[in-house]
């Protein structure tokens, strides 16, 4: 096993790791950038080292500094989170060069499910279902309308590299295709370094349910069950929940097969997400495959019991799984709310100091985060500041303790989305599961009445 672990990422991603080390006896290493000087996982960690300015690309994305960090502190593995490095094959290939265990798949894993359109390629030839789309990069404007032809619209262009719901356009018809390629080409490149972008049918409104994968260095895999992940903003996740409403056993287990393929056709090790989407009549198709931990690990951790981050770091040092897949079992439901640093109505992130702080509690709470009465939100980096989490033994209690959670959750000086989450989690729509990735924009489409009485566009948040 590892003795000291540095951990390649900031806020309540890097606490989370340091509390799965600590749990573990091994050392933790802090990287922070100017900006996280006073930070928790600074803080709470054994030891810390700044590694530059707060821009992501002189710290958090630096890997020269990162490299240097660790090799002054004598660190034998890193944990790169989510986000920044966490997918990065160069930097997984630069920790193992410097004899410096990358804590999640191998390089030659990131670069096949790094590229969406070879993910798809090689998981369509394993047998598992995807849309109809293009088999490799868009070349040229012809190629576009002729793939389009073939697939009909209305259909979506997608960047190669994507994440984080950028580099995406919708089309839905011939007029405004060209446009939306060069458009969704120049946000990809802006983005990823890499203006590749390919395309695939459009599901209207389909539900974006996700499995999760753990597997080891030993050829054992097993999914841990899905996440519900449909309650998105501009494609990104704001609310996800475990297990899904939408899954009859039979389909739950159709789709863990298929998530069961697309990590042994990958030859998967560590722990990773296989994203699908899910079409009204119960067809599924596989959109990407996620080779990092996700932001919404924790409500697959309340409902099997299992500490993902510690999995994570025995099988990157060679343990095997310590269950098989008939022994996983599931209790009860889970959601998150990600509690964002933003305007509830704009999405507008809204960054500064919080000048009052205060969490919920009592019996299936869990909150991640690393935020505090005090703290400076800053503008560099993502606007999420915690993650409210609770467990029920069946979905009506988990959202009985959300509503009375996010109710007393105080935090001031700052606007956040709690106003909208509260919104949400007394929608009737909400309550009895009818959701799909259109859901919030028709939701927020539906005036302004808010049934907590409390004002949706609310300043600040309480
Ligand atoms: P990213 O890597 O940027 O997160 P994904 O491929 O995971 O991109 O898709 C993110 C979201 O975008 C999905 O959850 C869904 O809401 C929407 N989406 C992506 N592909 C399609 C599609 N073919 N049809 C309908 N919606 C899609």
């Amino acid at each position: 096993m590892f003795k000291k672990i540095l951990i390649a990422n900031r806020g309540e991603i890097a606490l989370r790791i340091i509390w799965a080390c600590r749990e573990l006896g091994i050392s933790t290493v802090a990287v922070y950038s100017e900006a996280d000087a006073h930070s928790l996982h600074v803080k709470f960690a054994d030891e810390d080292v700044c590694i530059g300015p707060a821009p992501a690309s002189d710290s958090y994305l630096n890997i020269s500094s990162i490299l240097s960090a660790a090799e002054i502190t004598g660190a034998d593995a890193v944990h790169p989170g989510y986000g920044f490095l966490s997918e990065s094959a160069h930097f997984a290939e630069v920790c193992e060069a410097c004899n410096l265990t990358f804590i999640g798949p191998s390089p030659e894993i990131l670069r096949l499910v790094g590229d969406k359109v070879r993910a798809r390629q090689t998981m369509s030839a394993g047998g598992v279902p995807v849309l109809p789309g293009s088999d490799s990069a868009l070349a040229s404007g012809e190629e576009v309308e002729r793939v389009a032809d073939e697939i009909g619209f209305p259909l979506i262009i997608k960047a190669v590299a994507g994440g984080g719901g950028k580099g995406m356009r919708v089309v839905r018809s011939s007029d405004g295709l060209e446009s939306a390629v060069s458009v969704a080409r120049q946000e990809a490149g802006a983005s990823f370094a890499d203006d590749r972008v390919y395309v695939e049918k459009l599901l209207e409104e389909p539900r974006h349910v996700e499995f999760q994968i753990m597997a080891d260095n030993h050829g054992n895999q097993v999914h841990l069950g899905e996440r519900e992940c449909s309650i998105q903003r501009r494609h990104q996740k704001i609310i996800e929940e475990s297990p899904s409403t939408a899954l009859t056993p039979a389909l739950r287990e159709a789709m863990a097969k298929s998530a069961i393929t697309a990590a042994r056709v990958s030859h998967y090790t560590n722990a990773g997400t296989v994203e699908f989407l899910l079409d009204r009549d119960g067809s599924f198709y596989f959109i990407e495959m996620n080779a990092r931990i996700q932001v919404e690990h924790p409500v697959t951790e309340m409902v099997t019991g299992i500490d993902l981050i510690k999995e994570q770091i025995r099988v990157a040092a060679g343990e095997t799984l310590g269950y098989s897949q008939r022994q996983v079992k599931w209790r009860g439901h889970s959601i998150e709310c990600r509690i964002n640093a933003e305007c509830p109505d704009t999405f507008v992130p809204s960054p500064g100091l919080i000048t009052s702080f205060h969490l919920p509690g009592g019996p299936g709470v869990r909150i991640d985060t690393a935020a505090h009465s005090q703290l400076n939100v800053s503008p560099y980096y993502d606007s999420m500041i915690a993650k409210l989490i609770t467990h029920g033994n069946d979905r009506a209690e988990a959202i009985f303790r959300m509503r009375r959670s996010l109710e007393v959750m105080v935090v001031e000086g700052i606007k956040t989305n709690i106003p909208l989450h509260l919104r949400i989690i007394n929608d009737p729509d909400f309550l009895i599961g009818r959701l799909s990735t259109g859901y919030l924009n028709r939701l927020l489409a539906s005036g302004d009445t808010d049934v907590t009485g409390n004002a949706a566009s609310a300043e600040g948040s309480a």
